[in-house]
């Protein structure tokens, strides 16, 4: 006998995302968001997970939902192939300003997905267009980089995507840097050697959906120095890390290291709205610019540098222009830590990390079955504690958006703490 109605409202045609219907029990209904709280048909809840990781100062930023509401008083979609409007201009001139240096150049789209998309076929039209095509893409082992068929073909193969498996492209991959880094760094500078590598492509700092993987910023550096020493293309995928996620604007600002192009999504307009951004250096530009009309950039989605979300990522932008951000994220980044010790002395979890605001910790577990229930039920017992998790596998984070309080935290954290397994 199967429950149709499990996993979804009862009077529900909804087919929610990464939701097995069959197992999962229905979800809360959300009436309003404030802050770091959602408020529910159950009650109101610490969003802990910041939304799946595009909240960033905390939900409805005040300055950020006046920039909607102001630029609705004027504009809506406006085609951007031949047209052009003020919330894009200003927000490519902020882009580039606050982008690590050489990176001039701003194409939009409208997620995390597209947005690595945009930068891999940038990166095989530059070699293409210099007359030296290269094909290999480099990736590193549990990236994850979206759920369309380009992006699970450079993220990590398995059960999330075995189906498509027959449609995905073959890429090459590193090892998950260990310790220093060095074994991942051999390998790669042999790949490169080859000639054929167009481009590499990595999450800076923390592997986010493959785990709350992290690793530091020298073995970044060195990665950096290998695609220089190759002619590599180095992409940022800095989806999930940019906007202050660790503990700087850009994951890459950790390392001092300017990739050849950088992916900017979920905190771009602080998560009120979608936008995504590929944000290219001159020389990737230039390898487009031709009179050559085959050269032509051939890209595009509908909603391309929708006003409405270019003003709310522009809002988001004078935020992080105007400074004052880096003390909000080292108080997060210390309450963090602060918890996370405490954790850390429970024989039941392993592997405490932590980069900046985003802090994990692994849940001991003897059985595999065991291990992969675990996950679910942590969810439901912060649920009935208020507090909204989001277990991957065995790791249990904390990714809060920036205006979360100790207060919050102690529950979050007390939370994940009483859980008996
Ligand atoms: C979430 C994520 C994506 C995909 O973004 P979507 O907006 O969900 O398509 C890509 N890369 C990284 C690193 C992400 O965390």
């Amino acid at each position: 006998m199967t429950t149709p109605h499990r996993g979804t409202r009862p009077d529900s045609p909804v087919w929610h995302p990464f939701t097995q219907h069959a197992t999962e029990p229905p979800p809360p209904m959300v009436s309003q968001t404030q802050g770091a709280y959602l408020a529910t048909d159950r009650g109101q809840l610490i969003d802990a997970i910041s939304s799946w990781w595009v909240i960033t100062h905390g939900h409805r930023h005040p300055p950020i939902m006046d920039a909607i509401r102001d630029t609705a008083e004027r504009l809506d979609q406006v085609i951007f192939a031949g047209l052009t409007h003020a919330p894009a201009e200003d927000l490519a001139r902020a882009l580039v300003d606050l982008a690590p240096p050489g990176l001039t150049r701003v194409f939009y789209s409208d997620s995390g997905s597209t947005c690595v998309e945009v930068a891999l076929k940038m990166a095989l039209g530059f070699w293409r267009n210099t007359g030296r095509p290269r094909h290999r893409i480099a990736v590193i082992e549990h990236g994850y980089h979206g759920d369309t068929i380009g992006t699970m073909s450079v993220g990590e193969r398995g059960i999330f995507n075995a189906s498509y498996e027959p449609l995905m492209f073959s890429v090459d991959r590193l090892p998950f840097p260990r310790g220093d880094g060095a074994g991942t760094l051999a390998i790669f500078e042999t790949l490169a050697a080859t000639g054929e590598m167009a481009a590499l492509i990595v999450e800076p700092l923390v592997l986010g959906a493959g785990g709350m993987l992290m690793y530091g910023p020298e073995v970044l550096a060195g990665l950096r120095a290998i695609c220089d020493r190759h002619g590599v293309l180095m992409i940022a995928d800095e989806v999930m890390t940019g906007w202050g996620r660790t503990g700087r604007l850009w994951a890459c600002d950790h390392a001092g290291v300017a990739p050849d192009i950088l992916c900017t999504s979920k905190g771009l307009t602080g998560g009120a709205i979608p936008l995504a951004a590929t944000i290219a250096s001159e020389a990737v530009f230039q390898a487009h610019w031709s009179q050559d009309r085959s050269r032509t950039f051939f890209h595009s989605s509908s909603y391309t540098a929708n006003p409405l979300a270019c003003a709310a990522g522009l809002a988001n932008a004078r935020i992080w222009a105007a400074g004052g951000m880096q003390a909000r994220l080292d108080a997060v980044g210390a309450m963090q830590a602060d918890r996370l010790a405490d954790l850390a002395r429970d024989p039941r979890f392993a592997n405490p990390r932590r980069t900046g605001t985003i802090a994990a910790i692994d849940l001991r577990a003897d059985a595999a079955g065991y291990l992969a229930a675990a996950g679910p039920r942590l969810r439901a017992h912060a649920l009935d504690r208020g507090v909204l998790l989001r277990p991957l596998g065995n790791t249990v984070y904390v990714l809060p958006p920036y205006c979360v309080t100790d207060a919050d935290l102690d529950a979050v954290w007390g939370a994940i703490a009483s859980f008996a397994g």
